[in-house]
């Protein structure tokens, strides 16, 4: 069957430009902008949606200028884990009820079915696009979602994002990973569904190990899938430690011998706080040679999730996760508060490590879905930008800076933690 999915839809087309002559008009000037390794402020140009010149000091007019008066400027967060379709539930507990659930895994996904069954499109939709431009407000201009397939909600989470996705349009990127949270074994309706998931539009496929007892046989079964697609890979992987078989080693091994080197995420890699240090060291190498990306919370066994494996070479992002369900109460989509979390409970203390660390929620999450090479601070990247209340990224890390403006394809869409008006 000929899948929707086009493998190219999701990256921008990329517009041939020049730096424009002085004088033209332009769609925004951001002036006096800090970059990072830049000596000096630099103003910077924007039209068609693309930074078209970085320099001392640009002549000419814009339908918008902003001043960033030495701030720094950024590429905006790319949020590489998130969950909409199951997001901001909470309140449909009562209190008593809040205190009771556990973050249990299996009573969170109990819990989670419960609320599930009451799933619309409409409701999945309403919910994801709240979600999404909260994280939009926060500096946040591409996300990827997971999105639940099971008999419990059938393709229902996967029809709400895609709505979502489309409503979204041109306010934050939004790629849609659907997985059989549930697994394989037993479930004779998970591929079906989740094929059908795929056709509708899916962007790349999830897969999670730890859901069959027998995790290599759910790795081959996505690989394969992924294969006959056409599609990246993130395996939601290794989240609770030693209830199944550690599966970041054969989702590495496996991918440098399907040929699918930096097309695969590793999402929570809890055990990699667990593992014996010599198993620590061999499953990162592995990783680092198989382009694995590898992806976290920022909550726990941080030196052995996030630290240690970027120091190996391997590209290691930061994620919201779940946001306000069953899974998890806490979040609001502000990767920065991420960032922070991260620095506290990681190495990453020199101002050069900050920088660092704030890099890891842009252009290293981009690196991760598959777009590094479009984002950035320079001349011909994507104008998907933010205005960060500090003179440098390091310093926005400690002071946890405002985003002052939000950038998102060369429009202003937010300004000190609030959508714009008409956006
Ligand atoms: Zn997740």
């Amino acid at each position: 069957m000929q899948p929707a999915w086009n493998p190219q839809k999701f990256r921008s087309q990329s517009s041939p430009f020049s730096s424009p002559d002085r004088g033209q008009h332009m769609q925004l000037i951001i002036r006096n902008a800090s970059i990072t390794g830049v000596y000096g402020t630099r103003d910077i140009a924007i039209d068609g949606g693309h930074i078209t010149a970085i320099e001392p000091h640009i002549d000419g007019q814009a339908d918008r200028e902003i001043d960033a008066a030495g701030n720094c400027v950024s590429t905006g967060f790319v949020d590489s884990h998130m969950h909409l379709d199951k997001a901001l539930v909470l309140d449909r507990y009562d209190y008593a009820q809040r205190e009771t659930l556990a973050a249990h895994r299996i009573t969170a996904m109990t819990e989670s079915d419960k609320m599930k069954r009451n799933f619309t499109v409409e409701d999945v939709r309403q919910r994801s696009v709240r979600l999404a431009r909260m994280c939009v407000a926060h500096g946040t201009t591409t996300l990827r979602s997971h999105v639940d397939i099971d008999t419990v909600v059938g393709v229902v989470d996967m029809e709400g994002v895609l709505a979502a996705k489309e409503e979204c349009r041109g306010l934050v990127d939004i790629q849609i990973s659907p997985y059989a949270i549930r697994g394989f074994e037993g479930q004779p309706q998970s591929e079906p569904l989740l094929r059908q998931a795929v056709e509708m539009g899916a962007d790349l496929i999830g897969g999670v190990p730890e859901a069959d007892d027998a995790p290599v046989a759910h790795v081959d079964r996505i690989f394969a899938l992924a294969n006959e697609y056409g599609l990246d890979i993130d395996f939601h992987t290794d989240q609770v430690s030693a209830a199944r078989p550690f599966a970041l080693p054969y989702i590495a091994e496996k991918t440098i011998a399907e040929g699918m080197q930096g097309r695969v995420m590793a999402s929570h890699c809890r055990a990699l706080g667990y593992v014996s240090p010599e198993e620590h060291k061999h499953v990162i190498e592995l990783c680092a040679r198989a382009g694995v990306n590898i992806c976290v919370t920022p909550f726990e066994c941080l030196h052995e999730r996030m630290a240690l494996p970027r120091q190996a070479g391997v590209n290691v992002s930061y994620m919201s996760d779940n946001i306000q369900d069953a899974w998890r109460a806490h979040g609001n989509g502000d990767m920065m508060l991420l960032a922070v979390f991260a620095s506290r409970l990681t190495p990453f203390n020199s101002n050069q490590e900050l920088d660092e660390l704030l890099d890891m929620g842009t252009i290293g999450a981009a690196k991760s879905l598959g777009f590094a090479d479009e984002v950035g601070v320079a001349v011909g990247k994507r104008a998907d930008l933010m205005v960060l209340d500090a003179a440098s990224a390091h310093e926005a890390v400690l002071y946890q800076a405002r985003r002052q403006w939000v950038i998102k394809a060369g429009r202003i869409v937010a300004a000190d933690g609030k959508l714009l008006e008409g956006v």
